[in-house]
């Protein structure tokens, strides 16, 4: 098969979907690959190590013109005519975008969204998800601790003591579990809080604390336990209860890094103008739900504001600040997934039996399969 890799062109997005390492494993399966010149370059890959691995360099329209593309980001307007009807797409094409995919549909591109895989044990490996934002949790928390004009951990020296800064950790998801390992290992003191019950256990495995909403009803229990691994929105009662103690906690932070989202839908507000006005001057806060509308009322998207003396941090997509390390699990996420869809002769083979590869099919053949 003909393998595409272009350049994205989404402004901010330093990623690309193929490394020198997964090219050479798909060379080995006798597969053509071809590559946009430059499309590397902001993921440290100069052209010359993807050609060292095999890869043919080419223009866009090349990489485009190929029985499968490798993508991160959805294609533009300008991008999706360049590719022929037939050609398997996949990429991160957020299958919540319907506009996009039934313009993808009537290209008739087969087109696979990877952020739609479900969370099973089998789609870890091929988790795109998990291994960005792993990488934002991480981002996070050094962006934080680069705003922030303190020292993260305790110090003791001859000119006195510097107390550990206090770091709040909203939703802990994957992303989550990483700002607390990341500010842990700067000595930071962390406490989190989330809706879902296993998340407790996991916090405290980490030397964090829990913050601990008690459940009133059978319906909050209900709703909180999730569905397939992801919540679903809390009743008005508990996040009334939640809001409460976070605020009490939201005092005395130094830094608050927020992962809280809910898919398909806006992230929760976790944080208030109110919290903000209580919190101590020159505190951070990352919102790193901004994308989804934040979890906080006055982060904005983009950018990083300075309210009532706390520095919000509103940039979107952290993995792309960490691109070389990002694209290097990206890449990796895709090999797995074609894996999936190819055959021992390296043909294609779309088995719709298999669950992960029916759940991340957003079109073929003209038709739109994402409900
Ligand atoms: P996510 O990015 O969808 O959400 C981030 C976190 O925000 C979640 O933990 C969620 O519970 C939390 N949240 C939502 N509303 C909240 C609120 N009002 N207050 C506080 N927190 C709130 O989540 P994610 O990182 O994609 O991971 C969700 C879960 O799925 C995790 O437990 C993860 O370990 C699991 N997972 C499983 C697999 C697998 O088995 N293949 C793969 C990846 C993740």
């Amino acid at each position: 098969m003909r393998i595409g890799i272009p350049a994205e062109t989404i402004a901010g997005e330093t990623r690309v979907a193929a490394t020198p390492e997964t090219i050479r494993k798909l060379l080995a399966k006798n597969h053509q690959v071809i590559v946009e010149t430059g499309a590397g370059i902001n993921s440290s890959i100069p052209d010359t190590a993807y050609q060292e691995a095999g890869a043919r360099m080419g223009s866009a329209a090349e990489a485009f013109a190929s029985d499968i593309v490798l993508k991160v980001r959805a294609p533009t307007e300008t991008e999706r005519p360049l590719m022929q009807s037939g050609t398997v797409l996949i990429g991160m094409l957020n299958p919540f975008d319907a506009e996009n995919i039934t313009k993808m549909a009537a290209q008739g591109l087969t087109a696979f969204s990877l952020e739609a895989a479900p969370r099973i044990s089998r789609a870890q490996s091929l988790d795109v998800l998990s291994s960005q934002a792993n990488i934002a949790g991480y981002k996070a928390v050094v962006m934080a601790a680069d705003t922030y004009q303190r020292f993260m951990p305790m110090l003791m020296t001859a000119a006195g003591t510097v107390k550990a800064a206090r770091v709040l950790i909203m939703g802990v998801g994957v992303a989550g579990l990483q700002a607390i390992a990341t500010a842990k290992r700067l000595g930071a003191v962390i406490e989190a809080s989330d809706v879902r019950p296993p998340v407790k256990e996991q916090v405290e495995s980490l030397g964090a604390k829990f913050i601990d909403v008690p459940y009133e009803t059978d319906e909050e229990r209900e709703i909180a336990q999730g569905a397939g691994g992801y919540a679903r929105p809390m009743p008005e009662a508990w996040m009334k209860r939640q809001a409460a103690l976070v605020h009490e906690r939201a005092k005395q932070a130094d830094i608050i890094i927020t992962t809280a989202l809910i898919p398909g839908r806006k992230a929760p507000i976790l944080i208030s103008d109110d919290m903000v006005k209580s919190m101590k001057p020159g505190s951070v806060i990352v919102d790193m739900a901004v994308e989804q509308g934040g979890n906080c009322t006055l982060s904005e998207p983009g950018k990083t504001v300075t309210r009532y003396g706390v520095h919000i941090i509103g940039i979107p997509n952290l993995a792309t600040f960490v691109a070389a390390d990002a694209s290097a699990l990206y890449a990796r996420n895709l090999l797995d997934f074609l894996n999936l869809i190819l055959d021992e002769d390296n043909n294609l083979a779309i088995n719709l039996e298999d669950e992960i590869v029916a759940a991340t099919r957003m079109c073929a053949n003209g038709e739109v399969f994402r409900k």
